[in-house]
């Protein structure tokens, strides 16, 4: 069982894993796949922003390119070129300021911030400006100028005689770089454009006081390094971030974009939302299937116990039916002449009495035989409306009387559960068997008692409907589980040779499965047993039948009536002891009798003479019993026919039967000479 289980659960997990494996692999492609969208949108953005920054030192070049040509300058008139440059930088707002330096002296002439005349040493910036422009001779964007000035520097070079003579430089204000960086960066995302030397001329956040000043390592490491991509690093502020940057080759300034890190961590956390979501649903759905599954093989297997538990009845009912059929035979032989024998020796007590001893132990085993039959299906039972409380109030005497004085019976009946469907015989003798196990079970006394209520859980496994259930309780010693998985066995018994037969319960199941019903068992050891009986619920308006009075009721004694006396009796049986049994019978109670051993010479015998009666065996090889009657009544129309069967055939007969009447083996010559005459009775008019 335990192996069982776990082999469930391995198949609920291998149900699930994939599921799972799939949902887990398709978040990670997700994922990389929505990363590297917001990625190589950052990088575009980045790229963007370099152009627009080129676009606007390339047009401020241009506007500074058309005072290199200048005749002033080439004429070295510098006050009026001074004056020159002065409406020039009026007509760009975001020029702060113009500065001329003389390339040979390596002084700076002017600036536009001082008045003319007053030559200055060169800054830094203007230094390293110069170093390039001499390389290059070509219009070029410097760096910023560190605070308080702040200045972006763009420079033009004007050339004299093959060689560099001046650089023109204008001071733009980063306002107008900041602007352009704002204008792509994504909103609440860090971004800066930093020069050629890795300053910040623009910068989202702390613009005001960043400008000017250098970038952190991670971003002077990343444009040292590559001219494009992407680099992990943490601003001054402390925000880590995941940054693409563009450098552009011309200007060598380059823009940085932090990566927007919602639209990296969203997507990861949605991802894993959704794959633990889908790993719940998974796992919910693999546990079901295993919960279902579980059910589904308990079913099964119940299904399976329930057609064991029936074959096994079913082949057990086959076996016993024969054995009884032909021990019936035999004890209706037995029995009949014992029967003769007692009322020849009437006059010799002592013989009277050993044929009075014979002839109970006998009956003892027809009762044996009955128990037997019981429970074999071919012992067919009348099922119809059974009004517990009759049934109650009937047995109430006898059951008190099997029990003893030790054991207080008492029995509850829900008058909503009156009335069941079943056989009363039969219930009545399931009642007294289970009210003698439960004596058994109680040696030194207790409780019994026998419930009947409406049952409100019932076995999947009967068809819908009410149903009732009656239950018989006692305060004894219970039984183990190995003894509760077996107690319905025929002839499983735990009981000491002689005590027991193991066929009480399996009558008792016998009974509940042919009401169309079922049967178990709860029972703990040392704390007592209930045994349930669910029998199906008596539709409301069902009439009840009044118990029928028991075979064993019948009149044994009665005298025959003497005027149906001598009348000629045919009868056949293949059993000669039995037929020897009849005849005598039949003879001493003053018939004239004719006997066979097969119908065909019945029939001979039918054509030879009139008959009063045909009593005639059911099993007999060629034709049966019911066939000859028929035959008989087409040669003597009217003629009373009585079969004698076994229980075992039982249903075969009544099936068969006819106009025929039945008695029912073993008999003994009292019930015999009553059938007879009552069928000779009902035939005179
Ligand atoms: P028998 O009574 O002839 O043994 P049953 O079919 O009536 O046969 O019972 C089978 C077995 O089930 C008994 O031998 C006994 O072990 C067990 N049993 C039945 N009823 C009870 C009970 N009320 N308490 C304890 N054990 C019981
Ligand atoms: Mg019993």
């Amino acid at each position: 069982m335990r192996f069982f289980r776990r082999s469930l659960i391995t198949l609920g997990v291998a149900a699930t894993l994939p599921t799972v494996v799939f949902v887990a692999v398709g978040a990670f492609y997700f994922l990389r796949a929505e990363r590297a969208r917001v990625e190589a949108d950052t990088l575009g953005r980045s790229e963007i922003a370099t152009m627009l920054v080129d676009g606007r030192l390339r047009r401020d070049l241009a506007a500074l390119g058309v005072l290199t040509s200048s005749v002033d300058l080439a004429k070295g008139n510098m006050r009026e070129f001074y004056f020159r440059v002065q409406r020039v930088q009026t007509a760009n707002p975001a020029w702060r300021t113009i500065v001329l330096i003389d390339a040979l002296s390596g002084q700076e002439l002017f600036d536009l911030r001082r008045p003319f005349g007053e030559p200055a040493p060169l800054s830094e910036v203007h230094a390293q400006a110069l170093k390039d422009m001499r390389q290059t001779e070509m219009p070029m964007a410097g760096s910023i100028s560190p605070p308080p000035e702040k200045l972006a520097w763009v420079y033009a070079p004007v050339s004299g005689e093959g060689e560099l003579r001046y650089m023109l430089g204008a001071g733009i204000e980063p306002q107008a770089f900041q602007e352009l960086l704002k204008a792509v960066a994504v909103a609440g995302t860090t971004a800066a454009v930093v020069d050629r030397h890795g300053q910040f001329v623009a910068r989202t956040l702390n613009f005001e006081t960043r400008v000017g000043t250098p970038a952190t390592e991670f971003v002077r490491k990343a444009i040292k390094e590559g001219a494009s991509g992407f680099y992990p690093g943490t601003t001054y502020e402390g925000l880590k971030n995941y940054t693409a940057f563009h450098t552009s080759p011309w200007s060598q300034w380059s823009a940085h974009l932090a990566v927007a890190s919602t639209a990296i961590d969203a997507p990861t956390t949605w991802s894993f939302v959704a794959a633990a979501l889908a790993a719940l649903g998974a796992l919910i759905l693999g546990g079901t299937l295993v919960l279902l599954m579980a059910r589904d093989m308990a079913e099964r297997r119940r299904a399976e116990e329930t057609l064991r538990q029936s074959q096994k009845m079913e082949a057990v009912g086959q076996l016993t039916g024969g054995i009884a059929h032909d021990f019936n035979n035999l004890l209706t032989a037995v029995i009949g002449n014992l029967d003769l024998i007692r009322n020849r020796v009437k006059d010799n007590e002592r013989l009277s009495r050993l044929a009075d001893n014979a002839l109970e132990a006998s009956r003892r085993g027809a009762k044996l035989a009955s128990q037997l039959l019981a429970f074999s299906r071919s012992q067919r039972m009348a099922v119809g409306p059974v009004d517990l409380q009759q049934l109650f109030n009937g047995i109430s005497g006898l059951l008190a009387q099997s029990v003893g004085p030790a054991i207080e019976v008492r029995m509850e009946l829900d008058p909503d559960a009156r009335v069941v469907m079943s056989d009363s015989n039969q219930l009545e003798l399931a009642l007294l068997n289970l009210a003698v196990n439960a004596r058994d079970a109680m040696p030194g006394g207790g409780k019994l008692i026998i419930s009947a209520r409406r049952a409100n859980v019932v076995d999947r496994h009967l068809p819908k409907g009410d149903y009732v259930q009656l239950s018989v309780t006692d305060t004894g010693v219970g039984m183990t589980e190995e003894v509760r998985a077996r107690a319905i066995d025929p002839f499983f018994t735990t009981k000491a040779v002689g005590h027991g037969t193991g066929l009480g319960l399996s009558q008792v199941y016998a009974v509940t499965r042919e009401s169309g019903g079922s049967l178990y068992i709860d029972s703990e050891i040392h704390q007592g047993t209930t045994v349930c009986l669910v029998l199906p619920l008596a539709p409301s308006d069902a009439i009840v039948v009044p118990t029928a009075i028991p075979d064993t009721a019948a009149p044994s004694e009665a005298e025959p009536e003497p005027s149906t006396k001598s009348a000629a009796v045919l009868v056949v049986d293949d059993d000669k002891l039995v037929r020897r049994f009849m005849s005598e019978s039949l003879r001493s109670l003053g018939y004239e009798v004719r006997d066979t051993d097969n119908g065909v010479d019945a029939l001979i015998l039918l054509d030879a003479q009139r008959f009063d009666l045909l009593l005639a065996d059911f099993a007999m090889p060629g034709m049966n019993g019911a066939d000859l009657g028929k035959a008989a009544q087409m040669k003597q129309p009217g003629l009373p026919v009585l079969i004698v069967s076994g229980y075992a055939d039982s249903a075969a007969v009544e099936a068969a039967l006819g106009t025929a009447r039945q008695l029912r083996k073993p008999f003994d010559m009292a019930e015999l000479g009553a059938a007879v005459a009552e069928l000779l009775r009902s035939r005179e008019p």
